[in-house]
């Protein structure tokens, strides 16, 4: 279970050395091999993590589910395997793995649970990525090790009155001698039940618009945080989504996260990988669902045969199946083009697309497969099907996905 993290303890130096080697073979070979070939760490961590989805989190999906949050020895195994310092060096005591093996661990996870698919998503893409990309050596010692092995972090850019347009945010930052005094409220902020720390996006600078907003740095203990209780919603209801309240917070000015006035950059910037990983958590939960809804088909009997033999049903399960697979290859192809380094804005809202507009399609036809049963809590295709829906709201909704890909077409004509 342990394999990753006995591997680092064990030969740290030799292993990143090797995985360096594998990290530029796994781009050198996609230039000859199929977009579903993989480095063996990237084969090693799916192991890994679908065996322990599969033993450790699926026996307590509906105790999650029923309380609404995530299990404490669930989010010590994350810790335990890794799953939180996914990208992050072993020098901070992380998995030191590349952005496509994360895909692949959230895709695993989202087979079994799309909340703690969620959980680990956005963790790693959002707040860890943005601190090992932008962080300082300081920023990085302090808060990379901790998000590693102790606490979730939570990434803070939504407000009841700024979501899709993010960037019209109220929150503000004052600036007081050495310090910043920020004041203002984030909504639907994901893991924040759980998180030590907060990344902020504030504007420190309201009259330069947009290009005043600056990303902090935030502890949970700092005084005039105040989490509220999580909003009960429709799926992935064991992630906790709350609203953040940040109260006159005296926040040291070393705690401002990369460069000030350049929080929009990052926002816009992270949250095009995050997309990925959203898309990953999708295609997981749509073969999540059919993983457990065709051997149904091949056993149920009616009119004589088992229901898969009809051939409108075999059409309608060849049809969801190609579908998943489309979306899946738009998903590992925009992973493969961030370790590419290639412009990926475009593939990244594609990915994410198709990725949750299928897996809505895939979770509802697996319930069309399942009949009267398919209906009920007694069966998990209705809460795939209910886990799914976020995919086409947060991180952006499918329209700001169509708009964005619009945005790149008119840029490649013009
Ligand atoms: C469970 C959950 C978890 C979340 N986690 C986080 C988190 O961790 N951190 C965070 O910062 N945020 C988070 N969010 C916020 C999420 O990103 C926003 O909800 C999302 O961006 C949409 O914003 P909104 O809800 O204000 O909808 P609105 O922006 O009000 O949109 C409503 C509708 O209007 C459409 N619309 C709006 N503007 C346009 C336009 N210009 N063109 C066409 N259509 C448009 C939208 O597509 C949508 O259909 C989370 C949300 C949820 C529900």
């Amino acid at each position: 279970m342990n394999a990753l993290k006995t591997l680092l303890r064990k030969q740290p130096q030799k292993w990143i050395k090797k995985r360096k080697f594998h990290m530029t073979a796994s781009v050198l070979d996609h230039t000859r091999g199929p977009l579903t070939q993989f480095t063996e760490d990237e084969v090693m961590m799916k192991e890994t993590v679908a065996k322990l989805a599969k033993e450790q989190i699926g026996p307590l999906v509906k105790k999650m589910e029923k309380e609404g949050k995530i299990d404490d020895g669930v989010l010590k195994q994350l810790f335990d395997n890794g799953l939180m310092g996914l990208e992050i060096s072993s020098d901070y005591g992380g998995s030191s793995c590349n952005f496509m093996t994360t895909i692949l661990a959230v895709e695993e996870l989202a087979k079994v649970d799309g909340s703690v698919a969620a959980l680990v998503d956005i963790h790693n893409t959002l707040v860890n990525s943005l601190i090992i990309k932008v962080g300082n050596e300081e920023q990085k010692a302090k808060y990379l090790p901790k998000l590693a092995q102790e606490f979730p972090g939570s990434f803070c850019l939504t407000e009841p009155g700024a979501g899709s347009d993010a960037f019209s945010l109220k929150t503000e930052a004052k600036k007081d001698g050495d310090h910043y005094i920020i004041n203002g409220t984030k909504m639907w902020i994901s893991n924040s039940d759980l998180a030590g720390v907060f990344l902020v996006f504030a504007n420190a600078n309201p009259s330069d618009g947009y290009r005043g907003i600056t990303t902090f740095f935030v502890d949970r203990s700092m005084p005039g945080v105040s989490v509220g209780k999580p909003e009960d919603k429709l799926g992935i209801k064991a992630s906790g989504t709350c609203m953040v309240h940040f109260e006159n917070v005296r926040v040291p000015a070393e705690n401002i996260l990369g460069q000030f006035g350049h929080g929009y950059k990052y926002a816009a910037g992270f949250l095009n990988e995050g997309r990925i990983g959203i898309g990953a958590q999708m295609i997981g939960i749509a073969q999540g669902c059919l993983d457990a809804t065709i051997p149904y088909t091949l056993e149920r009997k009616q009119f004589g045969s088992d229901i898969f033999s009809f051939q409108s049903m075999q059409h309608q399960i060849a049809q969801v199946v190609t579908d998943l697979e489309a979306a899946r290859l738009l998903v590992y192809n925009a992973a493969r083009m961030v370790e590419a380094k290639q412009d990926f804005v475009k593939e990244a809202a594609m990915a994410k697309l198709v990725a949750s507009e299928t897996a809505l399609k895939v979770t509802a036809k697996c319930i069309d497969f399942m009949g009267g049963v398919g209906f009920t809590t007694d069966f998990p295709q209705e809460k795939y099907f209910r886990d799914c829906k976020i995919g086409t709201i947060y991180e952006g909704t499918s329209n700001m996905q169509l708009s964005t890909i619009a945005k790149q077409i008119r840029k490649a004509y013009s």
